[in-house]
């Protein structure tokens, strides 16, 4: 996934910058071919210690490493980075989408996720704003069938999980989620991140 995916950066609305101070491009010498080889190798230590650099100024006071946002960067990334579309501001919201990120895969809230909200496919959210939406971020949640905690209690009578059985209010849980000896009753109201809606 690359930074504008994380940032849902759509690339017809993209303004390059129009340089980068630390990765002008240099004009080309004469050489051979093992001095252009030799001066590569260093050029592309540089730009890599340059970029650890940035990412080190990136994730100050942030709850990631360098190394984690370098991670996340592709090879398209850090040539946007290079070419100056990347920039020092674009890579701090990057680092706070991915702390963000890492928070919501484990099925909680991130910093500012204080709102009711809806989505049309993964139901009730926390969210940074109120309203309804045809997807939100914690649409990956439910892709990657993660926990999505919820702003209030759910029943599993609407849940896509639930399995009834014969008896008009018992059921299972289809994915292991804890229930009585006789099993789920389909109307109590519970707190179950693992809830989504039914569509019937
Ligand atoms: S996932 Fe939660 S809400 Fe859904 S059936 Fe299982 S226990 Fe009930
Ligand atoms: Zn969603």
């Amino acid at each position: 996934m690359s930074w504008r995916d994380i940032l849902g950066v759509n690339p017809s609305t993209r303004t390059p910058h129009a340089h980068n101070s630390q990765n002008t491009q240099k004009p080309t010498e004469a050489g051979n071919c093992a001095d252009s080889a030799d001066s590569a190798y260093r050029d592309s230590g540089q730009e890599s210690s340059q970029l650890l650099e940035s990412l080190a100024d990136t994730c100050k006071g942030l709850d990631i490493t360098v190394s984690e946002v370098r991670d996340a960067l592709s090879d398209d990334d850090v040539a946007d980075w290079r070419n100056g579309e990347l920039t020092p501001e674009t890579l701090r919201a990057l680092a706070r989408a991915l702390v963000d990120r890492r928070l919501m895969d484990h099925g909680q809230p991130p910093l500012g996720y204080d709102q009711h909200a809806n989505c049309r496919q993964c139901g009730p959210i926390w969210l940074w704003t109120t309203g309804t939406f045809d997807a939100c971020p914690w649409c990956w949640n439910r892709i990657g069938e993660r926990p999505i905690p919820r702003p209030g209690a759910v029943r599993c009578s609407d849940c896509a999980h639930y399995r009834r059985i014969d008896h008009p209010h018992l059921g299972h849980c289809a994915v292991g989620q804890p229930e009585a000896p006789a099993g789920l009753w389909d109307n109590d109201r519970r707190h179950c991140a693992h809830w989504l809606p039914w569509s019937g």
